[in-house]
């Protein structure tokens, strides 16, 4: 653990840096200590306009009189902080003092209910890492320790493990697909199997030809490397069958097949298995906390290449539910390993199936790149989902499954084409190919082709992967 609770005053702690959130006008709590400490200092800032309350507006104070700590951030946590206010400003707070090393630094924020806390100090861990994981001088260096003024350690624990979990799936993205392929991400996934209550089977070639996983193979097929299928149990509560199953795609490269993308679509394509990352990084924030639920996890591993094997357009691909697929074109991969793996979950009985894949550019178009697509077979298991990402302050928006968008995938030779016949709805007729696999199970799919990966930075968070929907799938995982 790098987080723990301090009881030392903002005037005698000894940590090298001090953060103090400041929320609405009057100087109260922490924020009144650090303006008496500083003989009005704090004050005489926020009359200046160089301190505010503005949500994740920081400012630097260094060698503050009458503060042993040798500097101060001050940020802004707005009139009423909910728990995405309370993320950023933490974050963005701790990014500031990750410009270099060191040993400690001391949160003083205004008393916040424990998903507030928790999540101002999931933003602390999170906005202190890097993408830099192949730089000898790191952009940002994570303290040592990270301290806060509380009396809530469970929430300040919660608020670690969710980070980390949210930081596992960041590296994960992060690491490029030259470190980061079907095997490696699978051994990534196996090493969960060393927590408390997880369980993690891998299937390997052999194992997805005899279980007739013909439409992920179809996709791996043109790859040196060899697919994987990733099933991670976590068993903390003893029930026979899993209340929720999380289905990732994991396709590590994706180069678009013989549908090739141009160089531009493809520099960041190692980011098209964040959908699996996001399944591995909520199944560890689950085991850390040691959450009193049964959960699955199941990605679906393949690198989608350029090779005399690779599948072609006009191939027909028959799944592992039987359904014959036209492929119509190589860079529609995502839903083709889908197809397999919510097959493969539906052998599991779960209560509710959500799957998280950076599937479509459609659904940037429709939604822009902060929110996540929504979409669903069952309104009330998508209400849950809404509520809960509302609940952590992350981002979704749900789109209609209309049924006039399955006519754009009927295939003239095949049970199914891959891609809508039309231009317009993209995000749709993706969602509606892969509704085909789920059967009458209560399932949702998450595009998150737009909140997964960014090209730069954000004032609370570094550049490359975001870790989203790891923060709601943890909350949901916890009511059940
Ligand atoms: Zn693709």
């Amino acid at each position: 653990m790098i987080t723990s609770l301090t009881s030392e005053s903002i005037q005698d702690i000894q940590a090298d840096a001090i953060v103090v959130g400041l929320s609405g006008n009057a100087l109260t709590g922490f924020a009144a200590e650090l303006n008496e400490a500083t003989s009005g200092g704090l004050q005489s800032l926020l009359d200046a306009g160089q301190a505010k309350s503005k949500v994740g507006a920081t400012t630097s104070w260094l060698q503050p009189t009458g503060i042993q700590a040798p500097v101060i951030v001050t940020v802004g946590l707005g009139d009423t902080p909910n728990a995405g206010d309370c993320f950023k400003a933490a974050g963005a707070a701790a990014k500031i003092l990750a410009d270099q090393q060191r040993s400690s630094v001391a949160f003083y924020f205004p008393e916040l209910d424990s998903a507030l806390l928790e999540s101002a100090v999931a933003g602390s861990v999170v906005g202190s890492q890097g993408q830099d994981l192949h730089k000898k001088t790191k952009s940002l260096y994570p303290p040592e320790q990270i301290l806060w003024a509380s009396t809530n350690a469970d929430a300040v624990t919660a608020g670690e493990n969710i980070a980390t979990g949210v930081n596992l799936t960041r590296t994960l993205v992060n690491q490029p697909p030259n470190y980061i392929y079907p095997e490696s991400f699978a051994d990534q996934a196996a090493e969960l199997g060393q927590l408390k209550n997880v369980s993690v089977e891998i299937w390997d070639q052999e194992r997805l030809e005899a279980e007739n996983c013909g439409s992920l193979l179809g996709v791996a097929q043109g790859s040196d490397k060899a697919p994987r299928l990733a099933i991670l149990r976590y068993t903390g509560k003893d029930s026979e069958n899993p209340s929720l199953a999380i289905v990732g795609k994991g396709v590590t490269y994706d180069s678009g097949g013989l549908s090739l993308k141009p160089s531009e679509g493809q520099k960041t394509m190692k980011c098209d298995m964040a959908g699996a990352a996001t399944v591995v990084g909520t199944i560890k924030a689950i085991a850390e906390m040691e959450l009193p639920c049964h959960v699955v996890g199941l990605v679906g591993l393949v690198e989608n290449m350029v090779s005399g094997n690779s599948y072609r357009l006009g191939d027909v691909l028959t799944a592992r539910n039987g359904k014959t697929i036209e492929v119509l074109n190589t860079d529609a991969e995502g839903r083709l390993v889908l197809a397999d793996v919510l097959d493969v979950t539906l052998g599991l009985n779960p209560d509710h199936i959500v799957d998280l894949a950076t599937l479509t550019g459609a659904c940037c178009v429709a939604l822009g790149l902060d929110i996540a697509g929504l979409f669903t077979n069952d309104q009330s298991w998508c209400d849950q989902i809404i509520q809960s990402a509302a609940a952590v302050g992350e981002e979704v928006w749900q789109l209609p499954m209309t049924p006039h968008f399955s006519d754009q995938l009927k295939s003239k030779i095949a049970d199914l084409r891959n891609i809508g016949a039309g231009r317009w709805g993209g995000a749709i007729t993706a969602a509606k190919f892969l509704e085909e696999f789920v059967g009458d199970a209560s399932w949702t799919h998450m595009d998150i082709a737009g909140p997964a990966f960014a090209d730069s930075a954000k004032s609370y968070i570094d550049g490359g992967a975001s870790g989203v929907m790891v923060r709601t799938l943890v909350n949901i995982a916890r009511g059940m």
